[in-house]
């Protein structure tokens, strides 16, 4: 078994099928796992992730493959929200002891930065949802309709979408609203607000990205196979119309029974020959798939500036404030500036998601205008000294859940014989995420087993509905 590309999606199918008996051969053309979802090494041996990346309670697909690996330990999960909008109004969003899906009811109602016109009508919306299970009959249109169209469907307000739907949504699917298939948006709420109490909980990484990783080689390797790096795929040696192994370099192939290629799209739309794509016409669509950016800021201060382990700011360029500091206390991994800063500094990584407007600036003008706003909102800030900065951008960051992408996904198991896709852009159902990326190598790691013989279930369920959801029968959608 070959597995091309070592994110989440072909780390999940290499240790899946490596648990299986299968001898995994993985080649990664980078020097570290982990993909998008990875960390490395600054010039000035500053260990920074590619980009704050967070999970929440209701990815249990990701839980499971951090369970198998070992790296449980090394998220923090934590159940409290902090919103602050430019005037100083703060608000929360904690489970109260009402059961799902009221259990937001306390903390909705005195949310600060929403007023009770936008209230109302994101609680008819909610309903809405509820009364659907997750599954509203509008989502089901050809082509399928945006988040924006949906919302003004529910005749919701300014307030309500500026403040609320799309302060989670833009951070959830790295789209704007007009951009995202309802059904992405729809189902963020359902499962990770309203089907239970603990789905929302957010998990965000205690160590550097690349440190979640560790174990993957460990569990491939313990069944004889070997994860292989700077090691990139080059071309498909094909026989007979078929496939016949992978070209590493001129004079290196490689090839075994079965290959899962677990690339972005964009790169196996280039590696893929046209006759492949012919035989399997749903590998002819990627390039309909697009693209959107997110860009990360890294600030370093001489002074601890915020408590907070993160917060989310309204109404600015700047989504999310991540405090690496306080997230990486107590982390004893190896010497790095970051983690072994002394207590007095912080070091704080701001979110930009679906950031198409910063595409062109400069990095002296993104850092600018993170700092002002990061002292807007936190005014220790104010008076502390930027000790250095440095700008992450990401322009393909993740595949853009536009109306109607899902006709352009492929399934795992394609048409050609012993080709299997993983990736967080193939048919899951979910956006691009890690729990999407994880979804995916577990599918394709079933696809593989099925296809030989052996079937095998590595998929994990949804968390259960709980409280009052338990008693409700999901709708047959349409
Ligand atoms: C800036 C940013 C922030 C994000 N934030 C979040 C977040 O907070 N939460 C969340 O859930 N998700 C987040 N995501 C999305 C998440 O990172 C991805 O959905 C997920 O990591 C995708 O995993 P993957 O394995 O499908 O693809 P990738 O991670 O892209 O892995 C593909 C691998 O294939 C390798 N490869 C490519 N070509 C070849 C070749 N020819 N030969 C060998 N190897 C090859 C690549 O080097 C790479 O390692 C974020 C993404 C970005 C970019």
């Amino acid at each position: 078994m070959i597995v091309i590309g070592g994110g989440l999606a072909g780390l999940a199918a290499g240790v899946a099928l490596a648990d299986s008996g299968w001898r995994v051969r993985l080649f990664e053309q980078r020097p570290f796992l982990g993909g998008r979802a990875t960390s490395y090494v600054l010039p000035d041996g500053e260990h920074v992730d590619n980009c704050q990346h967070v999970t929440l309670a209701c990815c249990t697909n990701l839980g499971d493959f951090y369970r198998r690996v070992g790296s449980s330990g090394k998220i923090r999960f934590f159940d409290r929200l902090v919103f602050l909008d430019p005037q100083g109004r703060r608000g929360e969003l904690k489970a109260g002891s009402l059961l799902a899906p009221f259990h937001f009811t306390g903390s909705f109602a005195s949310f600060a930065p929403l007023t009770l016109r936008d209230k109302l009508s994101i609680a008819r919306a909610m309903l809405n949802i509820i009364k659907h299970a997750g599954n509203p009959l509008e989502l089901h249109e050809p082509g399928g309709i945006s988040m924006l169209e949906w919302l003004r469907r529910r005749s919701q307000t300014e307030g309500a979408i500026n403040r609320f739907w799309r302060v989670v949504l833009v951070s959830a699917l790295n789209e704007e609203l007009d951009r995202s298939d309802a059904h992405f948006g729809v189902d963020v709420f359902w499962k990770a607000f309203l089907s239970s109490r603990t789905g929302y909980r957010m998990g965000v990484p205690a160590v550097p990205l690349s440190n979640l990783y560790d174990g993957c080689k460990a569990e491939i390797e313990r069944r004889g196979g070997e994860v292989v790096l700077r090691s990139p795929v080059r071309g498909l040696k094909l026989e007979n119309g078929q496939l016949a192994g992978v070209r590493l370099n001129e004079n290196h192939e490689e090839s075994a029974d079965a290959y899962v290629f677990a690339m972005p799209h964009t790169a196996l739309a280039e590696l893929l020959p046209e006759s492949l794509k012919q035989t399997d016409p749903s590998l002819a669509h990627l390039d309909k798939i697009k693209t959107s950016p997110i860009t990360g800021v890294h600030l370093w201060f001489d002074r601890p500036v915020m408590d907070e382990p993160f917060v989310t700011l309204l109404d600015t360029t700047t989504q999310w404030i991540f405090n690496k500091t306080a997230l990486y206390a107590g982390c004893n991994t190896n010497s790095n500036d970051a983690l072994n800063a002394p207590k007095a500094t912080q070091y704080l990584q701001l979110v930009i998601s679906a950031s198409y407007d910063l595409l062109q600036k400069s990095r002296e003008e993104i850092i600018a205008l993170g700092l002002a706003e990061v002292r807007h909102a936190l005014p220790r800030a104010r008076d502390a000294q930027l000790r250095k900065a440095t700008v992450i951008k990401e322009a393909t960051a993740t595949f853009s859940p536009e109306p109607g992408v899902d006709r352009w996904r492929p399934a795992q198991a394609t048409k050609i014989p012993g080709l299997f896709l993983a990736g967080d852009w193939t048919q899951t159902g979910w956006p691009a995420t890690m729990e999407g990326a994880v979804r995916s190598g577990y599918l394709a790691a079933e696809a593989v087993l099925r296809g030989s013989g052996t079937p095998k279930t590595f998929l994990q369920p949804d968390l259960a509905p709980d409280g009052f959801m338990q008693m409700w029968r999901p709708r047959k959608s349409a």
